[in-house]
């Protein structure tokens, strides 16, 4: 029942007693049976006050004192609401300093601390309130004296809190309190007072601890921390120590060592995804070169009408929409290196260009007069086959010659077997800090799938289901083969079909592919756009890249992009 107290008041008084508890004492139940105790409809917990002192020591640690101060006293206010609320339905018929008491009597009952009224003025009409409270065996007072010892400022935040949320929820307006003394600051016991907001100086000082927003910005600052210690680990990754014990793989790196103490152009080979970007890198890193700018372009990923410009640069109107000058590649790199990603890939006129600018070190802007001197190291990477390009008349001989002084093949993981623990551990390292979680290794059969497996997609795809097993692990156990494979049968190598067939190892990628298809629930012309979309991003959007990795030819590809979507 609501009472209502707009139109009653009481003239100021001396000490007020409390009435009996006896009411609220009944609104208690322990319901052990289903593991609830309730205080009315409300669910309660009875915790032990050691363990929430430990959760308070290691917020002010953690976060700092004042931000701490705060975060209990907002917890406080929330449970001095909830009571409030439980408060209007109890003693309807009781005077305004009884049906009041419920507050300080359930603050008693839940065991926070020992109330004694000293003062209560309400005055509805003013309007006015004035609670002065005695409070004894503050359990926040004797926690803070274990942990921290004897304080100069009070410490009962989260009572203060409580007392400032049921007061004002209770009265429907703004009261605070202020703990006028504090026994952790010596003396037997705190002493605290509540007014109006408008009645305090000092409200808006006051009302800044019970402001939201104090915590969330210090949150705010500190993610903001973590994200950008989180790009350093990445970018620190990302050029990071290439990982290996295999003969061909150290094979590899000496070559690269040697080339890193010259100015040779180095042409990198290798299927996608065997990480020739890393080496490119560790090459920029180890060289004389190291202090000066790394830039990678991706000729795959760029329009064939904006590759010049992008490698070369355009002055101001040289082309339509050209309204910049715009700085090309190879001048970003002046003094340091340029890698040549996906180099079969670029259009054969840049390729004259790009032979030009390897013999005679300048390169021109589109629509300029003169040239520019650069001293740029050049490397090429190409996961195509630049001979059988030559063959077929995509790529110019003269400048595979140019670019195949210096060639490095790096081995596919599948030739590497012997390193993909190391990698794999040092992945976990890498995503267990991304992420957050202690893992303790892999377990036998997930390092046995491992090295199964075929890996098409070579450490590209090692990271990916490294990545995906740290986040389904569980925290502090092993990674699993499930983990890593989700569709691997239970057991060995090989399987039964529900035909009863024995299946070689060779049919598990098709069986993988099926059963995550009818997982999804996709048709097989959704299955086929989900395929044809993926290529299409993978390749920034380039159809000649997209339709030779899907092994169709490109007016294929637009043909069937072109088709009514089946998932519309
Ligand atoms: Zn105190």
């Amino acid at each position: 029942m609501q009472r209502n107290l707009d139109n009653r008041s009481v003239n100021p008084g001396p000490k007020q007693a409390l009435p009996s508890d006896a009411d609220l004492r009944r609104l208690l139940r322990f319901s052990a049976a289903d593991g609830r105790i309730w205080l009315a409809d409300q669910r309660m917990l009875l915790m032990h006050a050691a363990s929430l002192a430990s959760l308070r020591s290691e917020l002010i640690h953690g976060i700092g004192h004042e931000p701490a101060r705060r975060l209990l006293m907002r917890v406080g206010y929330a449970a001095g609401q909830r009571d409030a609320a439980l408060a209007r339905q109890v003693r309807p018929d009781a005077d305004v300093f009884a049906a009041f008491a419920v507050g300080p009597q359930l603050h008693m009952l839940e065991g926070a601390v020992q109330v004694t009224p000293l003062r209560f003025e309400y005055d509805a009409q003013a309007p006015h309130y004035l609670g002065v409270y005695r409070w004894n065996h503050s359990w926040e007072v004797e926690t803070h004296l274990r942990d921290f010892g004897p304080q100069r400022e009070p410490v009962c935040w989260m009572l203060l809190g409580y007392a400032s949320g049921y007061t004002s929820r209770y009265f429907g307006r703004q009261v605070f309190y202020k703990e006028q003394t504090c026994q952790a600051c010596g003396g037997g016991h705190c002493t605290v007072e509540g007014r109006l907001a408008e009645e305090w100086p000092d409200a808006e000082d006051l009302a800044r601890d019970y402001a939201p927003d104090s915590m969330l910005s210090h949150i705010g600052e500190l993610r903001s921390k973590v994200d950008v210690l989180r790009h350093e680990l990445q970018t620190r990754d990302e050029s990071g120590p290439l990982v290996g014990r295999s003969a061909a793989f150290r094979g590899a790196v000496e070559l690269l060592h040697k080339a890193a103490a010259t100015q040779v152009t180095v042409l990198l080979t290798g299927e996608t995804g065997v990480g020739k970007e890393r080496f490119a890198r560790a090459l920029h890193a180890m060289s004389a070169r190291a202090a000066q700018p790394f830039v990678a372009v991706n000729c795959a990923a760029l329009p064939g009408e904006l590759i010049e410009s992008e490698l070369f640069g355009a002055e101001r109107g040289a082309y339509t929409g050209a309204q910049s000058t715009r700085i090309g590649r190879f001048e970003r790199a002046d003094g340091g290196t340029l890698l040549l990603d996906e180099l079969g890939d670029l259009p054969l006129p840049a390729q004259a260009k790009l032979l030009r600018v390897l013999q005679t070190g300048e390169i021109e802007r589109l629509g300029a007069t003169g040239t520019r001197r650069v001293d740029v190291r050049v490397v090429a990477a190409t996961h195509v086959d630049l001979e059988a390009a030559v063959a077929a008349g995509r790529f110019r001989r003269d400048l595979l010659y140019r670019l195949n002084v210096y060639p490095i093949r790096i081995p596919p993981l599948r030739e590497r077997v012997d390193d993909i623990e190391p990698l794999a551990e040092m992945l976990l390292q890498r995503f267990g800090a991304r992420h957050d979680k202690r893992l303790a290794g892999f377990s036998d059969r997930a390092l046995d799938a491992m090295r199964q497996h075929g890996w098409p997609g070579n450490v590209r795809e090692l990271e990916n289901l490294i990545e995906r097993g740290v986040i389904l692990a569980t925290d502090g156990g092993a990674i699993e083969a499930r983990d890593l494979f989700p569709s691997l049968p239970q057991g060995g190598s090989m399987t039964l079909s529900e035909r009863g067939d024995l299946r070689q190892p060779a049919a598990q990628g098709t069986t993988a592919l099926y059963d995550e298809m009818k997982r999804l629930d996709l048709s097989l012309d959704q299955l086929e756009e989900a395929l044809m979309d993926e290529a299409v991003s993978r390749h920034g959007g380039n159809l000649a890249a997209s339709a030779r990795a899907l092994g169709l030819t490109r007016a294929q590809l637009s043909y069937r992009l072109s088709r009514p979507r089946a998932s519309c």
